[in-house]
């Protein structure tokens, strides 16, 4: 079935005032509108005091932490609406697919496929057929193992896993892939914060973030790259906002300025509900896209300045000498880069860059954060590293209110990575598997996203199994994406709700329905891993939207025992006892001795973190490394813009909740692009007329039509569209060194008016 663009898109958008304040009250009717309407009130309301508590289950959103001490009310706005997608009342029944046939259904928006509510019913496409039919369990499995097991090589095969995926079901998916023979394990890691892992890996040997959210409490500097908290991690603000009540001083790097970093209004501050909101970001440095390395660098560079007017003051020459390597280099840098080159490359002058640099100087704590404006871009290992040489120059590693924090986007997308979750595994893990298990895991590496697609349009990957997400709106190239995936014999998704994926399939498709973050699973919790490294229960409440619907643990259990008749392993009975898989667990990965009694305790516990810990740097030199990387060379023609995608905040990856961008004044439509309004006038372009948007990489043109032009404050040059609207525009391989990840930050792009 080939991907085109669906024609039931809204040909409208709305553009009023942007909002001056981020939660407050709309936050609050936003919230109640989204779970009243789609769940009703009362199972609103039990959710809603289940969610992100002690006892209940874990926000099927971000992976933003909860404070030792919870409130009754411990969500935000876009917690709820995750909710109320995953605890809908619509329900879809085979019927729905006798009335829609694949090709009906692709013409739908994403949004539309969303909202017709949770699978009910496994289901299969055969081949040639035009629409999906009842199948049941038991003959689904058969179905696909057969299909596994005819293939001529376990590489054939490739297993996709999205970041909702909790630890139980992570770790015996991997399990089950590696007892079958391969490493094909690409996750939707591969295309957030690889970078991040991989940067981090070598520079502090770890891959994670080293700060608690008690840091934010003691913090003086908070310093945010390439990232939109307000929508992305929004009980972030609640930390931001203590910090800047009491005194701390907050930079936002970003070319877009988000109400989200700006001012906040606590909805539980009820008394202020009125008010004007705390002022967040005490300064904002607006730089072009991709300016990150510059900089970061001037920041490092107005340091040494300042290091130089007051020796000892502003370094932290005992924690570089005693603990890092590679000082000398990355200073000797920062001395022959000229302010010149910094302020082109950065797009914010030297004045801009000096007065943030005194804040960072006059700090002692400084805590460091970033997430996508930082990791989607060729360059992305080096912009992490550039961050991370900031905060060694400060000592800002393993002391209270300082570190690293990369904000995770899924709730346990860092949990299934610690579970074995990687298509390039380390050989004390392979090894603890084949010891635990009495088995050979394969130690040949997989492949990762853009490799999985790659492989599946050379015809080289046969069946494409994916653990929940959306795998063709979540990863670039669509057509070229939606090509690969109808080559392979078999796609198989694992999901609780309709989406794109289901429709650009492969000769046959299967839809395994699962249990939802908020459902009962039998009396059973599962746990999961948050952006700061703490595992905690979640255990769901509601009853299950259908009968037939499965847990992930089961459903992989039931696949491996028929992949695997008399296997070692008991899959039967680990289908039914996670106390029994948390015990493998215990025995196979560090950190989880004791894990069943350990995870009882309220809050969970936290995993070893050697920087935070005890400033152990387990990288090949036992130190914590600078690393010296050249400016950007990225050269934007004259007459063409260099794009970057964004989520609205009705959106959360894929997931389309809304078609209301409150916070950018942008409702209705989501084929938009954000410009210059200089940039505007100079193409003779006019807000809400539509273009069409083309890039050009390694000679292959891609182009995406009729998107609505908006006038926004954006630096020159530079415009933001929506994914994954856009994301036929990003090259599949176009991708960060090191980390492969898509350059979904960074693509050139021409925009001409549509005819
Ligand atoms: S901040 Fe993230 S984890 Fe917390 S409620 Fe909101 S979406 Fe869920």
């Amino acid at each position: 079935m080939k991907w085109k663009t669906p024609e039931e898109t809204p040909d409208d958008i709305d553009v009023g005032e942007k909002s001056t304040k981020a939660g407050g009250i709309p936050a609050v009717l936003s919230s109640m509108s989204h779970t009243f309407k789609k769940v009703g009130p009362l199972r609103s309301l039990s959710s809603l005091m289940k969610i992100n508590q002690t006892d209940g289950f874990d926000c099927p959103g971000c992976a933003w932490p909860e404070p030792k001490n919870r409130s009754v009310a411990e969500f935000c706005e876009n917690g709820a609406k995750a909710i109320a997608e995953e605890a809908t009342k619509a329900k879809i029944t085979s019927s729905f697919f006798s009335e829609y046939s694949v090709n009906d259904l692709a013409k739908k928006s994403d949004y539309w496929l969303g909202q017709q509510g949770r699978l009910t019913h496994p289901m299969i496409l055969k081949e040639g057929s035009s629409n999906y039919e009842m199948i049941s369990w038991d003959q689904a499995f058969k179905e696909i193992a057969s299909e596994l097991k005819a293939l001529d090589d376990p590489n054939e095969a490739i297993f996709y896993t999205s970041g909702r995926t909790s630890n139980e079901a992570a770790f015996l998916y991997q399990l089950m892939i590696r007892k079958f023979g391969t490493n094909n394990l690409p996750d939707c890691s591969n295309m957030c914060h690889e970078s991040s892992g991989i940067a981090m890996g070598e520079a502090i040997g770890i891959g994670k973030g080293t700060v608690t959210l008690e840091d934010f409490d003691s913090a003086d500097c908070i310093i945010i790259w390439g990232q939109n908290p307000g929508t992305n991690h929004p009980r972030m603000l609640t930390s931001l906002q203590s910090a800047a009540r009491r005194g701390a001083k907050i930079i936002t790097i970003n070319p877009l300025k988000e109400v989200g970093t700006d001012r906040f209004i606590h909805p539980k501050d009820v008394h202020l509900l009125l008010g004007g909101g705390t002022k967040l970001t005490t300064q904002l440095l607006q730089i072009r896209i991709n300016g990150d390395v510059a900089v970061t660098k001037g920041l490092m560079k107005g340091l040494l300045e300042a290091e130089e007017k007051a020796p000892g003051k502003v370094l932290d020459h005992e924690f570089i000498a005693k603990y890092t390597e590679g000082s000398h280099e990355v200073i000797e840098d920062l001395k022959k880069q000229s302010w010149d080159s910094i302020v082109e490359s950065a797009g914010v002058s030297k004045s801009e860059i000096l007065k943030a640099a005194t804040i960072i100087a006059k700090s002692k704590t400084v805590i460091g954060c970033w997430a996508m404006g930082l990791t989607q871009h060729r360059n992305a290992v080096g912009n992490i590293q550039e961050v991370l040489n900031l905060l060694l120059l400060k000592g800002a590693m393993g002391k209270p209110g300082a570190g690293a924090c990369p904000v995770r986007g899924h709730s346990n997308v860092q949990g299934d990575r610690t579970m074995g979750i990687w298509e390039a595994p380390k050989e004390p893990f392979l090894k603890k598997l084949d010891e635990n298990f009495k088995m050979k895991a394969p130690r040949e590496h997989g492949y990762n996203v853009v490799q999985a697609i790659e492989a599946m349009h050379a015809g080289k990957g046969k069946v494409f199994f994916a653990m929940g997400g959306n795998f063709l709106s979540a990863t670039p190239d669509t057509e070229y994406t939606a090509k690969a995936l109808s080559k392979t014999n078999l796609t198989v998704q694992v999901s609780t709700k309709l989406n794109r994926s289901h429709l650009v399939t492969g000769k046959r498709a299967i839809i395994l329905p699962c249990l939802g973050r908020t459902e009962r699973d039998l009396g059973q919790f599962v746990t999961v891993e948050n952006s700061m490294g703490i595992v905690h229960k979640s255990i769901g409440h509601l009853s299950p939207a259908s009968n037939f619907l499965k847990s992930e643990p089961e459903i992989v259990c039931l696949l491996a025992k028929e992949l695997f008749p008399d296997d070692f392993v008991k899959w039967d009975d680990l289908k039914m006892n996670y106390d029994e898989v948390r015990e493998m667990i215990g025995a196979t990965i560090p950190g989880f001795e004791g894990y069943n009694k350990k995870v009882r305790e309220p809050g969970g516990f936290s995993l070893p973190n050697p920087p935070r810990d005890s400033r152990t740097f387990e990288t090949e030199n036992g130190k914590a490394n600078f690393f010296v990387h050249p400016l950007p060379k990225d050269e934007v023609p004259e007459g063409k813009f260099m794009m970057m995608t964004t989520r609205t905040h009705d959106q959360f990856n894929t997931t389309v909740y809304g078609l209301e961008d409150r916070y950018r004044g942008i409702k209705l439509g989501r084929r938009v692009v954000l410009m210059n309004e200089e940039d505007m006038k100079e193409k003779g372009l006019v807000q809400g007329l539509q273009v069409d948007l083309e890039s050009e990489f390694n000679g292959k043109k891609r182009r995406v039509e009729r998107f609505f032009v908006v006038a926004y404050d954006i630096p020159r040059k530079c415009v933001a569209t929506y994914f994954p609207e856009a994301n036929p525009l990003i090259p599949v391989d176009s991708y960060a060194n090191k980390s492969m990840t898509p350059t979904s930050k960074s693509v050139i792009i021409s925009i001409e008016k549509s005819t």
